[in-house]
């Protein structure tokens, strides 16, 4: 899922699967259709 964050007046979209920022939706979403982390790392 990508999520909106806004910084210094730029709007960047996260990767929240795996934390990669983009300062394109366009990026992002491409992104995200091709995001290998749809799997969680289990950290303990
Ligand atoms: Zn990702």
């Amino acid at each position: 899922m990508v999520t909106l964050d806004e910084r210094d007046e730029t709007t960047w979209y996260t990767c929240e699967d795996c934390g990669l920022m983009f300062d394109d939706e366009d990026d992002a979403e491409r992104h995200e259709e091709r995001c290998d982390a749809t799997e969680p790392t289990y950290i303990q």
